[in-house]
Formats: C-alpha cells, structure tokens, sequence
C-alpha cells in the first residue's frame, strides 16, 4: 500500500541520515579524544583535573561506541565490501582490543585455521568482533581469564568461536541478548549485541550462544560462503 511505500522510504532516509550524522559526528569525537589524551599527560595537573580529564575521556568512549555501532548498522556499502577470509578483520580487531584487555588482566588466545573466502562488509565485521571480544574482556573484569578466538572451516562455512571464563549468563540473560539498551552494565550502552545479530544475519549468518553463571560463555559463530 501507500503508506507501507512511505513507511519503507521514511526507513530508508533514516539510515541514510543516521549513517552521516554518525560519520560527521565520529571525527570531533576522535579529535577531542585525542587531544583530551594529551592534556592528560601534562605534569602540572591536580589530582582533581586528572579525574575530570578521566570522565571525560570515558564519556567521550562511550559516545564513539554509540557512534560506531550506528554508522556499522546503518551502512551495508559496497565500498566497505572484501572478498577474504576475515585473517585481517581478526588480527586487527585483536591488536586494537589488546591494551583493553591487558588492563583487565585478560590474555588472549588466538587460533586461525581458515582459507575459504567470503564477501563481507568490513566495517560491520570488524565492529561486530569488537563488540563480542569487549563483551567477553568485560565479563572478565573482576577475575582475568583467558579469551580465545578460534576460526575454521567446515562445510563450505567459516565458524567463528568467541570464548570466556568469566561472569557468565542466564538462560533468561541470554534471551534478553540483541534487545536494544538491554544492559546489565552500569556504563552500559545495551546496542552492541543488536548490532552483531544484525550485521551477522546480514551476512546469512548465525549465531549460537552457550553460557553458564559463574563459569563464562562461549559464542560460535558461522558463515556460509
Ligand atoms: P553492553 O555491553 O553495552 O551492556 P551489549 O549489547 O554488548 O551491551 O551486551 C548486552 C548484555 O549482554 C551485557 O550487558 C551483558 O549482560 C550480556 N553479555 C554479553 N556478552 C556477555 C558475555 N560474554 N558474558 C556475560 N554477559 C554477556
Ligand atoms: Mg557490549
């Protein structure tokens, strides 16, 4: 009908404006960040000024996640589109996360075992690890462990298994998974997992939790080629 036309196309200029806002918005972040970072390492601060720059920088975080998971669900483009075996995505994604990790008292385990080929969007893969590899080094937070990323390939399809020893889930914990703001962290944004489920039933995906309370989760993803 109609109205379910200008419904779609009301959709589609959302995702349009919401994927430029966020670029626009992305950038001064960056900058502001940056520049934050520096004034904090000057020798002339108060103990107070240091903890204001530290707010702001955690606050400052937080905006760029927010950011980054919009601008990744909005945009499925073909410029950000690869024909690879997510080596790359994985081995950049690690080395980003592994100052996050190490502060955390996180080690990271890494096994790669894959040559099949898939299109992807990078953008969306890169932030979709990201997005599950922080999850597990957050569950972790009070305990350390290890968090091990294991990729292979069977069948014509690529799996990817996410593991952690930490805080672990519900049966009802992982059923609230993928809602928008559902969050049990007190600085949490609730939009990380609903960008994964999106970007991975994008790429004709699944996923499969297994978790345990007090024992730690395991995520395995797959993707057919
Ligand atoms: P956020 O991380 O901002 O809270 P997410 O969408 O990334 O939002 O995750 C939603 C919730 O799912 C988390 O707050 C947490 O309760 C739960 N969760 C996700 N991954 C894990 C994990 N590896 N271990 C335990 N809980 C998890
Ligand atoms: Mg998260």
């Amino acid at each position: 009908s109609r109205e379910n036309f200008l419904h779609t196309e009301r959709l589609h200029v959302m995702s349009e404006i919401s994927a430029s806002v966020s670029h626009e918005i992305r950038n001064p972040l960056t900058v502001t960040h940056g520049f934050l970072q520096l004034l904090k390492e000057s020798k002339t601060l108060s103990t107070d000024e240091k903890m204001y720059i530290d707010f702001s920088l955690k606050e400052l975080e937080r905006a760029e996640e927010i950011v980054s998971n919009f601008l990744a669900f909005a945009k499925p483009q073909s410029e950000n589109m690869v024909s690879s075996n997510l080596k790359e995505e994985i081995e950049y994604v690690k080395n980003i996360l592994f100052p996050y990790a190490k502060m955390n008292h996180v080690d990271i385990e890494f096994q790669f075992n894959n040559t099949l080929k898939k299109r992807y969007d990078k953008n969306q893969m890169q932030q979709s690890l990201i997005n599950i590899l922080k999850n597990g080094i957050e569950a972790m937070k009070e305990s350390g462990g290890i968090l091990s990323i294991d990729v292979s390939e069977q069948n014509r399809t690529i799996i990817i298994i996410i593991k952690d020893n930490g805080i672990g889930m519900t049966e009802d914990e992982i059923s609230q998974l993928g809602k928008p703001y559902y969050s049990t962290k007190k600085e949490g944004t609730g939009l990380g997992m609903l960008m994964v489920y999106g970007a991975i039933s994008k790429a004709k995906g699944t996923i499969e939790v297994e978790s345990e309370k007090g024992k730690g989760t395991t995520f395995t993803i797959t993707l057919p080629v």
